[in-house]
């Protein structure tokens, strides 16, 4: 007889500018669902979710935080024992494109040691119908080599998602997990 593996706890913390679309990557995990206009997250939010890996079984315990800045102080006690993070940007947005390589910088100075990492360019369905020919009316402001940079510097894992379509949102999830060790 065999039994399934027990799910191993991860506690994940969500990090970006406001608007950037944290909640709804969170909500297109955990519900597959999408909301056009989401009130803004207050603090921050606990939402849990488990995720197949293979044999492995991962249960996220998911904080989503606020990105106003005047929570930003607040975020070490969401990242301090967290054992993954996504850090979010928007890709029509370069300033929270310099956000995002703050918080980076920030987890790796601060966070522990083998906290695992994604960096995620969101909102990919904005910019799936710019023409290369048309650099001027392009919706994208950070292209895909900014972001693989940064992360590739970091040594980070990297997506471009978009919460609206769904496109790599679970893919965000199954990365970080298969890099995360199994529970003993
Ligand atoms: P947060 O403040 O980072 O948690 O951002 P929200 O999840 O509240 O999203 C901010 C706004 O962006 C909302 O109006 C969302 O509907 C919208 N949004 C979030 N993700 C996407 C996406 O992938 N594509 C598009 N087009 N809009 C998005």
């Amino acid at each position: 007889m065999s039994f399934p593996n027990p799910a191993t706890s991860v506690k994940l913390v969500l990090l970006g500018e406001a608007a950037v679309g944290k909640s709804s990557l969170v909500l297109r995990f955990v519900s597959n669902d999408f909301q056009e206009n989401k009130e803004p997250t207050i603090g921050a939010a606990f939402l849990t979710q488990k995720c197949t890996i293979g044999s492995k079984v991962i249960k996220y315990e998911i904080w989503d935080t606020a990105g106003q800045e005047r929570f930003a102080s607040l975020a070490p006690m969401y990242y301090r024992n967290a054992q993954a993070a996504i850090v979010v940007y928007d890709v029509t947005k370069p300033a929270s494109f310099i956000r995002a390589r703050h918080w980076v910088k920030e987890l790796h100075e601060q966070a522990s040691k083998d906290i695992t990492i994604a960096l995620v360019g969101n909102k990919y369905d904005l910019v799936e119908q710019d023409s290369p020919e048309d650099e001027e009316n392009n919706m994208r402001k950070v292209s895909v080599e900014e972001g693989q940079n940064l992360a590739d510097e970091e040594g980070i894992l990297f997506f471009e998602s978009s919460a609206k379509s769904g496109y790599n949102v679970n893919d965000i999830f199954i990365g970080i997990g298969s890099k995360i060790p199994e529970s003993k």
